[in-house]
């Protein structure tokens, strides 16, 4: 058996260690043994494809210094990988995957150039054909360039959005939506130029190419750009999809049919996590994967909600302790503070004072899909006790207290109350229908869609301002 077959065969246990890592990864209790899974798919890919390259260079010059220049490529960039795993915080995550996203973009852009430059190769293809080939080939130069473009500067924009150097609010140019549909046609009409023209070494062909570039580079950007914060989470998926087309358009390009299986697999499975969590969000697919199409700016919130309230530490203690029923709805504040180990011991605490405590957690609440759980689980929270929006939110009616750590977008009456609101119909964790509520903050600042919270200036809110870590110490003394 030749290199070739037993890269083949290689090749086809990676992809089925990658469907197994897919289906590993989408339950808690066996998602170590999915990552495991995809490792162990990735480093047979990667022997498979540099044996694949030691066979296809024999006796080529320089062969050797190719081969050394390719794994020194792999050593270089697993390196940096580990690197910044190991020292990525939890709350960094989704701004690191984006810029991960954004690598893959770039990578089937210079893919679809070099296909490009090199040409259609003809060797041992039937003349009547060859022009037909041609064609296709041209077809998957400028789709592969056209998506890597797009998903290369929309994950830069994401990244930028998610680490907070960018206003998360929605860029709302005038007649966003013609720009989008304007970008997709034009590049529609130049990719059928592309393909129409005789000659394609050419200066013309290099120039149609460059404008598709610029043009989808442009429309990455405004793509991402429109869309307000709090439909980040599905921007994340749907920009997870885009890069796994994108590798799949590499994948043809460079008849490379793992990385054909690999990005249709992201790709697809993307685009349903997309779709599901729209649902969720009670978003519309096609208006957020068109940059929140059909979506338009409305007028600035600039609503006197009047006066809020304080309350201290020991004076939230005394009213957790005479509590019958409290349930805590964590967000994004509780991981930036590490809050969750205190709350867990708080959440003892009143557990062994006879306190019915639960946890209220919302599907986007933190900045990763599952968040709160993965903080939750890690401070050994009972995981009985951590309810899914849909299982809490007819019971604050009956809650004496619920304790809003760190949590705001998430528990916004303006989803439910305000249909000019950007958030509005995105359900929300109704914290408000309980007799008290206690928010853990450290100031009046709105959450990370940008929008104002009329939450805090309710009669039974009351606000605990500080670290969320800290204040939660305090009551667990108090106690
Ligand atoms: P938000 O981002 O709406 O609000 C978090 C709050 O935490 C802030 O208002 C902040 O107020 C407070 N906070 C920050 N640091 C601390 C601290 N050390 N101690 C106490 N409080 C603190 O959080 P939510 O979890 O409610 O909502 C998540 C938002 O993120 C949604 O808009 C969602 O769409 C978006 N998102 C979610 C993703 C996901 O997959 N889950 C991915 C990308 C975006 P202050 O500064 O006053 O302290």
């Amino acid at each position: 058996m030749g290199i070739n077959s037993i890269a083949i065969a290689a090749y086809v246990i990676a992809a089925l260690l990658f469907i197994l890592s897919l289906a590993g990864l989408s339950k808690h209790e066996s998602a170590k043994s999915g990552l495991t899974y995809g490792i162990v798919g990735m480093v047979v890919a990667l022997a498979a494809t540099i044996a694949l390259a030691v066979d296809h260079l024999s006796g080529v010059d320089g062969k050797w210094i190719s081969i050394g220049l390719l794994i020194g490529a792999v050593v270089i960039g697993a390196l940096i990988g580990l690197w910044r795993a190991k020292i990525v915080e939890m709350t960094g995550m989704p701004e690191l995957i984006a810029l991960l996203h954004s690598f893959v973009g770039l990578a089937a852009v210079l893919i679809g150039w070099n296909g490009a430059i090199e040409g259609f190769d003809p060797t041992g293809v039937d003349p009547g054909d060859i022009r037909s080939l041609t064609n296709i080939h041209e077809a998957e130069v400028a789709i592969g360039i056209f998506i890597g473009a797009v998903t290369f500067t929309g994950s830069i924009i994401a990244n930028l959005k998610l680490s907070a150097k960018m206003k998360s609010a929605p860029l709302m140019l005038p007649g966003k939506n013609f720009i989008n549909v304007g970008a997709l046609v034009v590049f529609a009409v130049l990719t059928g130029f592309y393909i129409a023209r005789d000659t394609h070494d050419d200066t013309t062909s290099m120039i149609l190419l460059a404008v598709i570039t610029v043009v989808a580079l442009l429309l990455g950007l405004h793509l991402v750009a429109s869309i307000g914060g709090g439909d980040m989470p599905v921007v994340i998926s749907m920009l997870n999809s885009y890069s796994g087309w994108a590798a799949a358009a590499s994948g043809f390009l460079l008849n490379n049919d793992l990385l054909i299986v690999t990005g249709a697999l992201v790709g697809s499975s993307g685009a349903y996590l997309s779709y599901i969590m729209c649902k969720a969000m009670n978003r519309s697919f096609i208006s957020v994967i068109a940059g929140g199409f059909g979506i338009e700016a409305g007028p600035a919130d600039d609503t006197d909600y009047g006066e809020h309230r304080e309350i201290q530490a020991d004076a939230a203690a005394e009213l957790l302790a005479n509590a019958k029923s409290v349930v805590i709805t964590p967000g994004y504040g509780m991981a930036v503070a590490q809050a969750q180990y205190p709350v867990a011991d708080m959440t003892a605490k009143l557990r062994a004072k006879g306190v019915d405590v639960r946890f209220g957690i919302h599907p986007v609440a933190g900045r990763l899909p599952g968040h709160m759980n993965v903080l939750l689980a890690e401070a050994k929270v009972p995981y009985d006790i951590v309810l899914e929006l849909e299982e809490i939110n007819d019971d604050f009616g009956e809650t004496d207290v619920v304790l809003v750590i760190g949590a705001n977008d998430t528990v916004n009456p303006a989803a439910a109350e305000d249909p000019g609101s950007p958030i509005a119909g995105m359900p929300v964790l109704e914290v408000w229908n309980a007799k008290d509520v206690i928010v853990f903050k450290r100031s009046m600042a709105a959450g990370y869609a940008g929008v104002q919270n009329p939450l805090f200036f309710r009669e039974n809110t009351q606000m605990l301002f500080g670290d969320a870590k800290d204040r939660v110490e305090d009551i667990i003394s108090a106690l």
